[in-house]
């Protein structure tokens, strides 16, 4: 049986990559689950969702912004430098890819968690089990899709479909192309804008008469002459068999349907946390994301168990906020484990 570790993290976003700064700093010497990359349709990458994002010019410390990825490769490199170590194909590892080298392949994901006795226990995707003191769960959330048929079957076999304009966007088949992106959020707003580049026209198809988005962001939207708002219109189908030719539009108003001719489909509505994993063993709300026992702390309903970052935020979901949150559960882990007699 492995030695007990002090600290088991599972999650590679800001949160989880600051919790290991802070908890390797505290000379915890904390293990992390980066996460295997994923294709479409979940598209879970180690780094979360800043791996999916061009550039953060929100971040502060960085007046000429950075892209996501680049950050998450900072992230990790200051995580491990001070003592974490990745759970990976090569065992645990004390290294990760540099900024260029785009997300590793060979990080593990985590299949199931028991939190039923002390120590705490979590099972990597190869069946090891790891024992742990205390745990922070930082894995975000991923994508939402519509769920229809044809936007699954167009979307698995590269017909055309995605829910990432910034990983997929910039491929041959788009170029040039009238390109629809579902939603009004601000990454809505982010993904048409950056569709810009390549598309002949971006369509914004939104169920309502008003964007969701930041005003700044929605002005960006609506000042964009490559950029169309179709408002008040729901997606219902996807045409095309070997690739995309255009998508059903059902006016929200009227319920008139009507096709509109699109050589991609970018779904931008939303994520969900990823919680599965956790088998019902922490409290839950009605969105299925982690419910804090104290709004102002990091503590979940299971004790010696933390969480951080988008996991249990479904309001700001900012890089920022997330990193934050990850500060503050790494701390509260290390006052948890002092108490308890373990440094
Ligand atoms: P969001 O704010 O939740 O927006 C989701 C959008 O998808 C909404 O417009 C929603 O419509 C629509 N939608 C949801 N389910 C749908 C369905 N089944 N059919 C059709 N439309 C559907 O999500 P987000 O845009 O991903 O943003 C998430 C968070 O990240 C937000 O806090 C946002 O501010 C932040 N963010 C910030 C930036 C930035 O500052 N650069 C970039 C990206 C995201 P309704 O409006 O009708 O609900």
């Amino acid at each position: 049986m492995p030695e007990v570790e002090n600290l088991i993290i599972i999650g590679s976003g800001p949160a989880g990559w600051t919790a290991a700064i802070y908890a390797a700093r505290a000379n915890l010497r904390p293990l992390i689950f980066a996460g295997r990359a994923k294709t479409v349709p979940s598209l879970e990458l180690p780094g979360g969702q800043l791996m999916l994002t061009t550039d953060v010019e929100n971040y502060p410390g960085f007046p000429d912004g950075i892209t996501g990825p680049k950050m998450m490769a900072y992230f990790a490199q200051q995580a491990v430098r001070f003592g974490t170590r990745v759970v990976s194909d090569d065992g645990l590892v004390t290294e990760v890819p540099g900024a260029d080298a785009g997300p590793s392949g060979s990080f593990h994901d985590v299949k199931s968690v028991d939190f039923s006795s002390r120590p705490r226990k979590v099972t990597g995707e190869d069946g090891t089990v790891y024992e742990a003191h205390a745990v922070i769960i930082a894995t975000g959330a991923t994508a939402n899709w519509l769920g229809l048929k044809n936007e699954q079957r167009l979307a698995l076999s590269g017909g055309g479909v995605s829910a990432c304009a910034v990983c997929d966007g910039a491929m041959p088949i788009f170029r040039g192309k009238d390109l629809a992106v579902v939603g009004g959020g601000d990454s809505a707003v982010e993904e048409a804008t950056y569709l810009t580049k390549f598309a002949g026209k971006v369509y914004m198809i939104h169920r309502r008469d008003q964007l969701r988005a930041s005003k700044i962001m929605a002005k960006r939207a609506l000042d964009n002459p490559k950029i169309e708002v179709l408002w008040n219109k729901t997606l219902v189908d996807v045409l095309g068999d070997q690739s995309i030719s255009g998508v059903r539009l059902k006016d929200t108003k009227t319920g008139e349907e009507s096709d509109l001719p699109v050589g991609g489909l970018f779904l931008a509505i939303g994520h969900t946390p990823a919680t599965a994993f956790l088998g019902g063993q922490l409290e839950l709300d009605a969105k299925r994301y982690i419910k804090l026992s104290d709004t102002y702390r990091t503590t979940t309903s299971v004790e010696g168990v933390f969480a951080a970052g988008d996991v249990v935020d479904s309001v700001y979901r900012q890089a920022i906020t997330a990193a934050g949150m990850g500060c503050k559960a790494a701390i509260d882990a290390e006052h948890w484990l002092a108490d308890q007699g373990i440094s």
